[in-house]
């Protein structure tokens, strides 16, 4: 069983940074996010695009906040779970706990959902079979790397997530990774494109171009190989372990919009007098995912909520304790030099 002090839901750029806050004033996080990797949507939306508005960075990569946000949070030793969907929460005790969607418990004295536009849930292709072979074979998410090496793989899709992972695995496997895509061109950044296309010379990829998976074949109750045709109804049986259908991920409120809190507009209302504080006493909502009047879904702004919300959890946590505001210029952050 998972415990701390607070559980973040969403490992976007405001649940990173709450990570700081908390650990400034001493209060453990766990961060829990349906993305196998954390970021939010500037890592799965905008990764490469450059942000004009943080504070003190004139001009940074979406990509790059994200590793640094991460290593801003790093010396508080944050807990993560990803690639599972909050669910479900009860009450035990003083703690809240919740359930994912793979079984995980987590217990919390404190939640914190930071869950952005929603979870973000793959845009599943609609052919026959595909949940019957979900994570059998068909994978939504890259969860642990490792585990598909040296596996037959095939990839769907056209933007930088798919182009990324052809990449990244066709430089680790012993087979060649087959990259389906149903136009010419690709959506992705300009580098990875041309990486493709030098892989593919090199017969690290086999490219499938104005292709589409359209049945899929299994064994023993798992992913066997994939039927693919092209543009000129000529078809194709690719072998497969792992089929990796990446076209985007679409943010869906979810199992949070049924937890009681108040709904407006698919956004949760918080009490912006009160630390971003939901009608669930001890459960706070920041970033994106947050509605009061004046509200403005900017990331800074989402920081500024965070460091708020941080204060509000510490009066619940602590009820009888002095909360003093410290500068870091003078008490430091331990883990930094
Ligand atoms: C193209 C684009 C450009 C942008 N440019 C800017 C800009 O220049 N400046 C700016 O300030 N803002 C910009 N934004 C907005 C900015 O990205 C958001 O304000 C910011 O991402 C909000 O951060 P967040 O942490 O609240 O949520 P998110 O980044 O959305 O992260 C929320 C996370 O919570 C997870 N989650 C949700 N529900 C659950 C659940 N039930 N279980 C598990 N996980 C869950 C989601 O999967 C997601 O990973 C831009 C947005 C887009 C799309």
């Amino acid at each position: 069983m998972i415990k701390t002090d607070i559980l973040i839901i969403g490992a976007g750029p405001v649940g990173l940074f709450a990570v700081f806050e908390a650990g400034l004033m001493k209060l453990r996080c766990h961060l829990i996010d349906i993305v196998s990797v954390p970021g939010g949507q500037l890592t799965e939306l905008y990764p490469k695009k450059p942000i004009y508005d943080i504070p003190g960075y004139p001009k940074i990569l979406a990509g790059k906040l994200i590793s640094n946000l991460l290593k801003q949070a790093k010396p508080f030793k944050p807990g993560f779970t990803l690639g599972e969907r909050a669910e479900s929460f009860k009450k035990v005790g003083d703690f809240f706990e919740i359930s994912t969607n793979m079984g995980t418990k987590l217990q919390g004295k404190v939640i914190f959902i930071a869950g952005g536009l929603g979870s973000m849930e793959p845009r599943k292709p609609k052919i026959s079979l595909i949940d019957k072979f979900e994570r059998k074979g068909i994978e939504f998410y890259v969860k642990d790397p490792d585990a598909y090496l040296n596996k037959k793989i095939s990839i769907s899709g056209g933007g930088d997530s798919a182009l990324d992972w052809a990449i990244y695995f066709s430089k680790k496997s012993k087979y060649p990774i087959n990259l389906i895509h149903r136009s010419k061109s690709f959506r992705a950044n300009k580098d990875s494109v041309d990486k493709i296309f030098e892989l593919s010379k090199a017969g690290k990829i086999n490219l499938y171009l104005d292709s589409e998976v359209f049945s899929i074949n299994g064994r023993n109750n798992h992913l066997k190989s994939l039927s693919v045709k092209d543009r000129n109804e000529i078809n194709y049986t690719l072998e497969t372990d792992y089929w990796f259908p990446l076209f985007g991920l679409v943010p869906k409120l979810g199992p949070i919009g049924n937890w009681g809190l108040d709904i407006v507009k698919n956004a949760i209302k918080v009490d912006n007098t009160n630390n971003y504080s939901t009608n669930i006493k001890g459960i706070f909502a920041i970033g994106d995912i947050n509605t009061y009047d004046g509200k403005l879904k900017l990331i800074l702004c989402g920081f500024h909520e965070a460091t708020l919300a941080v204060h509000g959890a510490y009066e619940i946590i602590y009820p009888d304790k002095k909360k003093t505001l410290k500068y870091t210029t003078i008490q430091g952050v331990s883990g930094f030099d």
